[in-house]
């Protein structure tokens, strides 16, 4: 009898679960509800994957994305799984007949796009053969508090309510705040789920932010060093976009464009050169790569800061998510949080205006990514408590981490900042809180009378930009408080009682100079035998129209380049390799490990 063990190791070619990935299959056998909350690059498909493969039947994943469910699929088929998908691609045709095959009971699990649910003819399929487990993945899609809502995910609670059995249901997200979650329960009827929540790091992401005088040319350096590997560099707006790509080709990268300005074809032909590697540098709006699977993507940079960290998060995770080590760069400007504050006003892409609540807390999450960017503690740990998961001080490997700080006392400077902010009274934004310290004959300040405070100008020596930052530090760790408005209001905290009248020691930490570089990822171009089993991949998926990744994933390569397995069966020990895809590749892959050694 197969089990969830022998379908990871023969189908799948995994030596051993994720963390979190048994408990969630376990659960959705057991028939409970399951809410999965892990990264991107976690493993979540294996989690519905396994279960739709024990289940008696066809198993549904919904899905909200076109390329996904082609990856998906193809990837599934490559193990030997039979599965299909349905969506909008495919010609009215195509979809009758895997309609007709899904009701012969050609396929173990169909991937279908929301909008279908509701069809008549999909409707009589799951009447005649109801599915005895659907998976949603990318789950935060029913919610307006995640990213990427899709109104067609609403369709799914009515859809499941329609079945004449009512399925296990399992659904899938890395979005991981609360309101979130919560949502996803309620939205899709999740009864007394089984919710886990498994750890949100990835340690082999090392992440990074730089300050450039200069982007175009930081970035230009970046690229430099990396030529050949696969990454993306997400922009802000789609202008930009477009005038970095048009840099990036200049200086002979091979690199395409995704925005939603685009022509749907010239989008969709962009990122499938992506997928296949034929480009290799993605430039895109944050429009691209919801369910993009790409498993050998070794950087993001973040040309902009984006507009949270759950964006963030979610983007950068796009790197090294077959284990490898990769990058993640942002490159901050103090001008991104005015382009943020206008796009939060303006509203979605879709021209649906936001409510007020919503654009608070749209307003509040931007402050978090500012932090994140002017932070000098550990990047990761800045992430994880984000999400409410707890973390070591340092981790090591991330910039903060590396770069020598001194801590410098600033107890002083910090008593005349919270002394004035409380004289203030919460009334006024930053800026003047500023102004007024430096003494400064801006219009505001007489108009409001501040230059009569006894604070007023008591910093008048310090630069505008130094002040700034403390101020910024102390908002950072908890002195002073924003407001929830567009144009935020700044008053001291509770934390600031003990500083101003108790003595309470502040100190900031400022940049040494010295920083150790990164532990660069191990250079594999150098590796010949690595290129020479790519370059075997490359032919083969090729020859099939897939992408290389699907085939084998760069772990997979990587594994057989340093453990030069000789046989079919040392082949199969090799992580990833599983017993059909050994059957079909193995020779070929071995052919070139045999002539190595
Ligand atoms: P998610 O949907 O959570 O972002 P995926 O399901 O796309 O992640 O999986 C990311 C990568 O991890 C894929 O290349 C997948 O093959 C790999 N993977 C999943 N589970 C395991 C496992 N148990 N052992 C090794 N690799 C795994
Ligand atoms: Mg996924």
């Amino acid at each position: 009898m197969t089990d969830k063990k022998t379908l990871l190791q023969e189908t799948f070619g995994f030596a051993h679960f994720r963390p979190g990935q048994e408990a969630i299959i376990d659960a959705l056998l057991a028939g409970r509800d399951t809410l999965a909350v892990m990264p991107t690059g976690a493993g979540k498909s294996l989690c519905f994957q396994i279960p739709a493969l024990l289940f008696d039947g066809l198993s549904l994943v919904i899905s909200p994305l076109i390329s996904l469910m082609k990856d998906q699929v193809s990837a599934l088929r490559q193990a030997g799984v039979e599965a299909a998908y349905l969506n909008s691609a495919l010609t009215a045709r195509q979809a009758a007949t895997v309609l007709a095959r899904a009701r012969r009971g050609t396929y173990r699990i169909l991937y279908v796009a929301p909008e279908r649910l509701l069809l008549p003819a999909f409707h009589d399929l799951v009447c005649t053969s109801p599915p005895p487990f659907v998976a949603v993945d990318e789950a935060h899609c029913v919610s307006q508090w995640g990213q990427d809502f899709r109104p067609g995910y609403l369709d799914i609670a009515p859809f499941i309510a329609g079945l004449p059995r009512r399925p296990v249901l399992g659904a899938f997200t890395a979005t991981a705040t609360a309101d979130v979650r919560d949502d996803v329960i309620s939205l899709l009827q999740l009864r007394d789920p089984f919710v886990t929540t498994t750890g949100f790091d990835r340690p082999n992401l090392f992440f990074e932010v730089r300050r450039p005088r200069d982007r175009a040319a930081e970035l230009r350096r970046f690229l430099e060093e990396r030529r050949g590997k696969s990454g993306i560099v997400y922009c802000l707006t789609r202008k930009t976009v477009e005038e970095v790509c048009a840099r990036l080709i200049e200086a002979g990268h091979k690199a395409v464009a995704y925005h939603g300005g685009l022509e749907a074809d010239r989008r969709r032909q962009n990122q499938e050169s992506f997928q296949k590697d034929e480009a290799t540098v993605m430039v895109a709006t944050n429009a691209f790569g919801m369910g993009i699977d790409k498993s050998n993507i070794s950087f993001v940079i973040h040309y902009n800061m984006p507009k949270n960290i759950e964006s963030y998060y979610q983007e950068a995770g796009r790197a090294g998510r077959d284990g490898s080590r990769a990058e993640c760069l942002l490159l901050y400007g103090g001008r991104d949080v005015l382009t943020n504050q206008f796009l939060i006003e303006k509203g979605q892409d879709d021209g649906s205006a936001p409510n007020r609540p919503f654009r608070n807390a749209e307003y509040r999450r931007l402050r978090q990514m500012t932090f994140y960017c002017k932070s000098r503690d550990c990047l990761r740990a800045r992430i994880l408590r984000y999400f409410d998961e707890e973390a070591p001080d340092r981790c090591g490997n991330c910039s903060n981490c590396l770069q020598e700080f001194k801590e410098v006392d600033i107890t002083v400077e910090a008593q005349k900042i919270l002394s004035c902010a409380l004289r203030m009274k919460g009334r006024f934004g930053a800026k003047l809180l500023a102004d007024t310290l430096r003494g400064s004959k801006n219009a505001k300040i007489g108009e409001y009378g501040l230059d009569s405070l006894s604070t007023y100008a008591i910093m008048a020596d310090e630069s505008d930009a130094s002040l700034r930052e403390k101020i910024d530090d102390l908002l950072a760790r908890g002195y002073l408080a924003l407001s929830d408005d567009a144009y935020p209001l700044v008053a001291a905290t509770a934390k600031a009682r003990p500083v101003l009248f108790r003595g309470e020691k502040v100190t900031m930490k400022v940049p040494s100079g010295t920083r150790k570089g990164p532990a660069r990822p191990a250079g594999d171009d150098a590796d010949p035998l690595l290129g020479r089993l790519k370059k075997v991949r490359k032919a083969l998926a090729d020859r099939q129209g897939v992408p290389a990744f699907v085939i084998f994933s760069d772990a997979t390569l990587r594994q057989m380049a340093e453990k030069r397995p000789q046989s079919g069966d040392e082949l199969l020990q090799i992580s990833g390799v599983g017993q059909v895809k050994g059957k079909q590749y193995g020779e070929a892959f071995l052919e070139v490990l045999r002539e190595e050694s």
